[in-house]
């Protein structure tokens, strides 16, 4: 099942007709403040019982084509987004080009898989603008964009072993790590509002079963393709990530989980134009902003 959150944060079912409005079929109250998102994560936790209710209000309802629905980010306050670094051995390899540039070195550490943080107040949505920063554009600095498949958790936990975690997934989307090129932490050059578009809607996990399967792409100004990869060639698969993940920091329903650049990252200015795609999810057109 496609589930989306359009116009005032309803839910939807996506279908090859358009979108269909299900919000009433919750067995909860829905809140549209999207600060209060109990019923998100209710629904990313117990998304089993309540997917025959939602199916069947989809069958009798009336379609909305995706081109007049606003499409919002498929998530609602996460209380965290958890990222992976050095996931794609082409993107390891290429990082070292891209230090020496950047940085005037490389630097070691970050070579390494792990998982960092990016502030939930960077998610923007499918359709929303990336707007670059005035002080790092005016700094020099290489703003960058790295296309990913986002891991929705659904049933939290904490120490998941690797075997059960895929039990712990609500489903997946797609997302852009957008990053400033500099010597600053993470989590403050990943941080910024719109460096996280996230869209157009999650693939829930019963109808992605094969998390090894997606193929990202990523073109720039409708000429250059730039990332083109299949998540097969993760280092750290997507069962090992949460696993990995969980023995940090205790996952919430809801959480997003970033899993690594592809290779292929490269600069994004005012004016240029992102399409990106993920097979078996969806497609996001973002335009660049200064
Ligand atoms: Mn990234």
């Amino acid at each position: 099942m496609k589930l989306a959150l359009f116009d005032d944060h309803r839910l939807g079912v996506v279908t090859d007709d358009g979108i269909i409005d299900v919000t009433d079929a919750l067995p909860w109250p829905h809140d549209p403040d999207p600060l209060t998102a109990g019923w998100w994560r209710r629904l990313c936790r117990e998304f089993a019982a309540v997917r025959p209710g939602l199916e069947e209000a989809a069958a009798r309802g009336r379609a909305v084509p995706v081109a007049e629905a606003r499409l919002l980010a498929p998530a609602l306050n996460p209380s965290k987004i958890v990222a992976c670094a050095s996931n794609y051995a082409a993107h390891v390899e290429e990082m070292h080009g891209v230090q020496e540039r950047t940085l005037g070195g490389v630097e070691s550490w970050m070579m390494n898989f792990d998982v960092f943080l990016k502030a939930p107040s960077s998610i923007s949505g499918p359709r929303d603008d990336i707007v670059l920063p005035a002080a790092e554009v005016e700094a020099g600095h290489e703003i960058h964009h790295e296309s990913e498949l986002v891991i929705v958790v659904g049933r939290g936990g904490k120490d998941i072993p690797v075997s059960d975690a895929l039990d712990h997934v609500f489903g997946y989307t797609m997302g852009l790590d957008i990053t400033v090129r500099s010597a600053a932490d993470r989590s403050r050059r990943k941080s910024y509002d719109t460096f996280s578009p996230l869209g157009p809607w999650i693939t829930t996990s019963d109808e992605a079963s094969d998390p090894a399967g997606f193929q990202i792409d990523l073109v720039l100004n409708g000429e250059d393709h730039r990332q083109h990869v299949s998540t097969k060639d993760l280092l750290t698969p997507v069962p090992a990530i949460v696993s990995y993940a969980s023995q940090m920091m205790t996952l919430l329903p809801g959480d997003l989980i970033f899993s690594g650049a592809p290779p292929g990252v490269g600069p994004i200015h005012g004016g240029d134009v992102l399409d990106t795609a993920i097979s078996g999810i969806g497609e996001m057109h973002i335009a660049v902003r200064d």
